[in-house]
């Protein structure tokens, strides 16, 4: 799907033109992938527009740049600040809010020190994808996640997104539409850019942060809907045939939200369809998301937009 530009791009503290926000080739980002980034949605409501568990992602965007020690000159409240101005400045929603800080124009060695860390924020167009639409086909991937003492997969970072393009790129070549991965002992892990989760006999389990998963805060967000929902909820290590024998499946992620799977290497999932609890956890994801349930947890950051634009998925 082509990136449709808006006007302004946060850089640094000022808002710049689209256009303007290019980076050199000898960035060391370009060679190294030394970036950290986060991905949000701004929701439209009958309210207005709102930024879905917003000061959420700009700490794990903190956190992510401290585990590369990268000080970013910015505080907590600064960056949600800048993150409401550049959708306040191009006034688009429903939109996907990009932030990236990352080693930019400076020494080309592999030690980063010398280059300097640039902060961007853009903001683009971009739909609701329907709920409870087609349920996926996925497979396990060849390809596992990030070993602990390689990669940190705590870190959002842009470096380890060569790990979930080989994952992704297998799945899409043969046929499927994503691909979970394991971890390296051979346990359930997650997805390209998704956390999994599954249902047994009425019980949620989804596989802990040591298994080199991301912290998503989907991921959190459905757990949290589900303890209030009254479901049991386990964070526990999940061996790769209970994704077969699951009553039912699903990914969560700030792009995906929540996304049934109907199959995994074409062992057909429960029934083939979005799943009872599913459902249930979609539809209160979706209805404080959208502004139609309470925002009960307090995950909703109001923006003021304009003239709101429709756009579809
Ligand atoms: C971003 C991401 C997720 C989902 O996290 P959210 O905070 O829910 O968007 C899951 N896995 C990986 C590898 C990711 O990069």
């Amino acid at each position: 799907m082509p990136i449709q530009p808006t006007s302004k791009i946060w850089h640094n503290g000022n808002l710049i033109p689209w256009e303007s926000a290019t980076i050199h080739v000898m960035s060391h980002v370009v060679h190294y992938g030394s970036s950290v980034f986060e991905g949000i949605r701004c929701y439209s409501q009958p309210q207005g527009a709102a930024v879905f568990r917003l000061p959420e992602h700009m700490q794990r965007l903190i956190d992510s740049a401290k585990i590369y020690r990268m000080a970013l000159p910015y505080s907590l409240d600064e960056l949600c600040a800048a993150v409401v101005d550049t959708i306040e400045a191009n006034g688009v929603a429903p939109c996907y809010i990009r932030p990236i800080a990352l080693r930019g124009y400076g020494e080309i060695g592999v030690n980063p020190k010398g280059s300097p860390i640039d902060i961007y924020i853009a903001n683009y167009p971009w739909g609701k994808y329907v709920s409870g639409g087609d349920a996926a086909d996925v497979c396990v991937s060849s390809w596992n996640r990030l070993a602990p003492n390689t990669m940190p997969a705590l870190a959002k970072a842009g470096a380890n997104y060569m790990n979930s393009q080989l994952i992704r790129m297998e799945a899409d070549t043969n046929g499927y539409a994503e691909g979970i991965a394991l971890d390296v002992n051979g346990y359930v892990s997650e997805g390209s850019g998704e956390n999994v989760f599954i249902i047994r006999n009425g019980v949620l389990y989804t596989p802990p942060l040591s298994n080199s998963a991301l912290s998503g805060i989907t991921r959190d967000s459905v757990l949290t809907i589900s303890r209030h929902l009254g479901l049991t909820v386990i964070e526990q290590t999940i061996p790769r045939e209970l994704l077969y024998i699951a009553d039912e499946v699903f990914f969560t992620g700030t792009a995906a939200e929540v996304s049934p799977i109907r199959s995994i290497d074409r062992v057909v999932i429960g029934d083939g369809k979005p799943g009872e609890i599913t459902k249930r956890i979609a539809d209160e994801f979706f209805g404080i998301a959208n502004g139609l349930k309470p925002d009960k947890f307090g995950w909703l950051t109001p923006v003021k937009v304009g003239s709101q634009e429709t756009v579809s998925a």
